[in-house]
């Protein structure tokens, strides 16, 4: 074979050595694949039948380096729960390389738990099975709702054991993004005053993901801007799919847009604004509903950052990042509003459709119904429908009465559209998921998978491919955890 697996021209790499360490993966015993994403790794222009042979397994294992690989962590830094860590970095990753797939596109693939690297600080660089799978399926769900985010190439087990609270079997996730530059990365160059460094990282960044705003007059300004507008969209997607990220520390926030670093992440069943999964998140800080104020705060940071490159004076600069950094409430509101109205089966923007949209989620709080069920069977209701024919939508309250209230004034303002039933259904269907990865159904196939048994991590994989179809009747995909299934914590498992 003469044309490499991967061909790699990785961009990062020519950048100054400051922005990264030389850190090769650690060979993996006896490693192999247990999830390949095939349909990405062709759209990168890799071939699959490849991939997925002896020689992709060691060149994503550690146990031969991939010609023309970079082999490289970056280093970043990041507020964490608030509070600045001027050093972080990948502890537990490796950038292979960029590869441009066919689609023109430049994509970083990165190895995730493939051991130590100088940003390792107290950590083995290792990743559990489960958490790697765990990302692996979370990300492609993301994928398949229709929200930015890193895509997953591949799992493999290492043949390792990973001593955390107990012994576990060890795993790597090959990870794909547009690039892995986080808020962090910019926050590390600004930290340590380099003014150099800094300008070096938004030219490459924006090179990467904003190319448009290197033509801007003020392309710092233009820089956050266009990440200030990408990130109030994401948010908002989160929200209207009951997605908690819970790690939105700055060194997980990527400039791409994209969702990044899915650790104690989790959808949540029955909606609550305050709900928090994340068993390290004690003050909730990135609880469901703070999402949008802690975007807002991070996107902060990355202005202060990027102070130094935005004006002349330090009041030109504040003023730009001022400006910049103010279209996220508005963007925010506005692709929020969007979502709920679509998600109402609304065309049409009304007075009164903001409340409207907030007493239901009010209701659905006091009620404790399941918000993905809740607003899919929304769309199967009847405009003329009332409460003996809602049935599956107000029995999902716990006290149903307390959504024929509201279905009345829904109805009224669906008279003012213009869609039949079947038209708004059709519709309503494309944006309320039938299922999400429910945390006990994740959890219910990493631990199989743990025991080695993959068939339910792969059928549960397989129907979050398709996860706006109609279930069929019963499908235990598509419930809620009974009471003693429920998950309530998550963990990074890092
Ligand atoms: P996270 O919040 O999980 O994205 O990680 C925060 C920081 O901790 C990053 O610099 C990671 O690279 C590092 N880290 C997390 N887990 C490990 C580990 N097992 N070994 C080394 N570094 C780690
Ligand atoms: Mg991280």
């Amino acid at each position: 074979m003469t044309q490499p697996l991967f061909a790699f021209d990785t961009s990062y790499a020519r950048l100054p050595e400051r922005f990264y360490s030389p850190a090769p993966p650690a060979p993996a015993p006896d490693p192999a694949f247990l999830a390949l994403n095939r349909p990405l790794a062709e759209q990168m222009g890799i071939d699959p039948e490849r991939l997925a042979s002896e020689e992709g397994r060691d060149a994503l294992t550690g146990r031969a380096a991939p010609e023309g690989a970079a082999l490289i962590a970056m280093a970043y830094a990041g507020a964490q729960f608030g509070h600045f860590v001027p050093q972080l970095g990948d502890g537990r990753a490796v950038l292979l390389g960029e590869v441009v797939g066919p689609d023109g596109a430049r994509r970083d693939i990165q190895v995730k738990g493939a051991g130590r690297t100088p940003y390792s600080r107290m950590g083995d660089g290792k990743a559990p099975l489960g958490p790697a799978l765990r990302e692996y399926l979370v990300s492609e769900a993301m994928h398949a709702l229709g929200v930015p985010t890193t895509r997953a190439l591949a799992v493999l087990r290492t043949g390792e054991v990973v001593l955390r609270d107990a012994p576990l079997p060890g795993a790597v996730i090959v990870r794909v993004a547009t690039a892995h530059i986080r808020v962090g990365t910019f926050q590390y160059f600004a930290s340590r005053g380099d003014r150099e460094g800094l300008e070096i990282l938004l030219n490459h960044a924006a090179e990467r993901a904003w190319p448009e705003t290197l033509e801007a007059d003020n392309p710092a300004a233009a820089f956050l801007r266009a990440v200030s507008l990408a990130q109030a969209k994401l948010v908002a997607k989160w929200l209207s799919l009951g997605f908690i990220h819970g790690v939105m520390n700055t060194d997980n926030m990527s400039v791409t847009g994209e969702t990044i670093d899915y650790g104690p992440c989790a959808f949540m069943d029955a909606y609550a604004a305050g709900r928090v999964y994340s068993s390290i998140d004690r003050h909730g800080r990135y609880a469901y509903g703070n999402q949008p104020k802690i975007a807002h705060w991070n996107l902060l940071q990355l202005a202060e950052a990027l102070l130094p490159l935005m004006g002349e004076t330090e009041e030109e600069a504040v003023a730009a990042a001022q400006e910049a950094l103010d279209v996220f409430p508005g963007a925010f509101s506005d692709a929020w509003r969007g979502a709920l109205q679509a998600k109402l089966g609304l065309t049409e923007t009304r007075e009164g459709d903001d409340a409207l949209a907030e007493d239901f989620l009010a209701a659905l709080e006091a009620g404790e119904a399941d918000f993905t069920l809740a607003f899919r069977g929304l769309g199967a209701l009847r405009a003329e429908g009332g409460p003996e024919t809602d049935g599956p939508v107000r029995e999902l309250f716990r006290k149903p009465g307390a959504f024929d209230a509201w279905a009345v004034r829904w109805r009224a303002r669906l008279a003012e559209e213009a869609r039949s039933d079947g038209e708004r259904r059709a519709a309503m269907d494309q944006v309320n998921p039938a299922i999400i990865p429910r945390n006990h159904l994740v959890e219910e196939a990493l631990r199989a998978a743990q025991d080695g048994d993959m068939a339910p991590f792969d059928a549960l994989h397989a129907a979050l491919a398709a996860p706006f179809a109609d279930r069929p009747a019963g499908d235990r995909y598509a419930q809620p955890p009974a009471k003693e299934e429920e998950v309530r914590a998550t963990f990074c498992g890092t």
